[in-house]
């Protein structure tokens, strides 16, 4: 069985970036089919080429003169192929991508331009097919690929192939683009038309961390995680690949290996589907750590809360019919809260406080804001007991007041609500507990 290779922009930067990449695909046949991203950035000063292209768009679209983004869109590829000896003449491809824009191409196409150059030169480079995904990733009007992939399937069948992440075709034939950091759906996509035995995702880092790096120092990296834990620690804000890249190769029981083209002899991280074997083999109780700040609590108190049918319902109407979605519902007897994102909530609060005062009288209605939410998560918590008590001791102890606990019904996580300036405090505090 095969394997697929997705490597991002920083893996693609430039020809000694390349060098690297075309001795990771030789290191191992299994590596049939490779997903790349447009060369991104090396250091934190330069410009991804996704960036320069739709600057260029942008530029011709306003008239301005755009000879110097093409110059330098240029010269990125030009040393690639240059330091790589290869023949791919660069400046006949950005000729036909100029015509195009003349033509009166998208900003989308123009976009797709630098998986597209990238996957030509990776193709040369190893003597790999080239295939361009507008002929085999079909999209809806929405753009939203469909679960039946079968014309990518024979697209690839018995091929060693090199495919240009990114994007895929409209129903009218036209290139649309998937949102940033999409070549991590094309990989999956690649990797269920394939059934592959591995999609190994490519990039810069050894894997994920345990904890956000900004908040604890030098966290440790997750060996191995099921997807549906990875999911919950993604909603919290930790920054994994793109979050709709793990569903295609979730649903077909495929294995995600997070590596570093810089540092390939690390192990890296797996995420695995959810499946007994791997459970049991998980021995740390917690995963990972994530979380996010602003927050607001809407506490409502209301004596035979409990007897009342369809109150909730009533509440959540109320949210609903803003337009707002909101993260979590805990309750008590007679008390309801409704945690929403500052970010939902916009300068709605008070228009939704007042309605839900009027839709609960005689209640009583309070708002708690500045909070954060910490999601402790891990597969090992499922059935231990004590590991909520342990969060919770290790937050009580940094003398930290907890505003809100709901565990997941899955067991897999709790999410914690403290108040905002004591997130930082409250995260070392559960990550010291768990990690050592
Ligand atoms: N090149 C695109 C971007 O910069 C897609 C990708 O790298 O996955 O977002």
């Amino acid at each position: 069985m095969s394997i697929v290779a997705k490597f991002g922009g920083s893996s693609l930067a430039n020809a000694k970036q390349f060098g690297k990449v075309v001795a990771i695909i030789r290191a191992d046949p299994a590596r049939r089919y490779v997903v790349v991203s447009a060369p991104g950035k090396m250091t934190p000063g330069d410009k991804k080429v996704t960036d320069m292209l739709l600057d260029w768009s942008r530029c011709y679209r306003s008239g301005l003169p755009c000879e110097e983004i093409q110059q330098a869109i240029t010269a990125r590829f030009v040393e690639i192929v240059t330091g790589l000896g290869l023949s791919l003449d660069i400046h006949a491809e950005m000729a036909k991508i100029a015509q195009n824009l003349h033509l009166d191409a998208t900003s989308d196409f123009l976009a797709s331009r630098g998986e597209f150059l990238n996957a030509k030169i990776l193709a040369e480079a190893l003597g790999y097919d080239f295939i361009d995904p507008a002929g085999c990733i079909h999209l809806d009007r929405e753009g939203r690929y469909s679960s039946d992939n079968g014309h990518l399937a024979a697209a690839l069948k018995g091929r060693r192939a090199v495919i240009a992440g990114f994007y895929g075709s409209l129903p009218d034939g036209s290139i649309k683009t998937f949102s940033r950091g999409g070549s991590d759906i094309t990989g999956a996509l690649v990797a269920q038309a394939v059934n592959a035995r591995r999609y190994e995702n490519w990039t810069d880092v050894s894997g994920l961390l345990r904890a956000d790096p900004r908040v604890v120092e030098h966290p440790r990296h997750i060996r191995l995680i099921t997807y549906d834990e990875l999911r919950e620690l993604a909603y919290m804000g930790a920054e994994v690949f793109h979050a709709e890249a793990m569903f295609p190769v979730q649903d077909a029981g495929i294995e995600t290996h997070i590596r570093n083209t810089n540092r390939p002899q690390d192990p890296g991280t797996r995420i695995v589907p959810d499946s007994g074997r791997h459970v049991k083999n998980g021995h740390a109780t917690i995963s990972g750590i994530a979380g996010r700040k602003n927050f607001t609590i809407i506490r409502i108190q209301r004596r035979l809360m409990d007897k009342e049918i369809g109150f909730g319902e009533r509440v959540l109407k109320v949210i609903a019919e803003r337009g707002i979605s909101f993260e979590h519902m805990p309750g008590g007897i007679d008390t309801l809260s409704v945690i929403i994102d500052d970010r939902q909530l916009g300068d709605k609060l008070d228009g939704v406080v007042a309605e839900i005062t009027r839709v609960c009288s005689p209640g009583r209605v309070t708002v708690e804001k500045e909070v954060a939410l910490i999601a402790v998560v891990g597969r090992g918590m499922v059935h231990r007991i004590g590991a909520s008590a342990r969060v919770l001791r290790a937050i009580a102890r940094a003398n930290i007041n907890v505003k809100v606990v709901n565990q997941g019904s899955s067991e897999m996580n709790i999410i914690i609500g403290v108040r905002n300036c004591d997130y930082e405090k409250a995260v070392r505090a559960i990550y010291r507990t768990f990690v050592r």
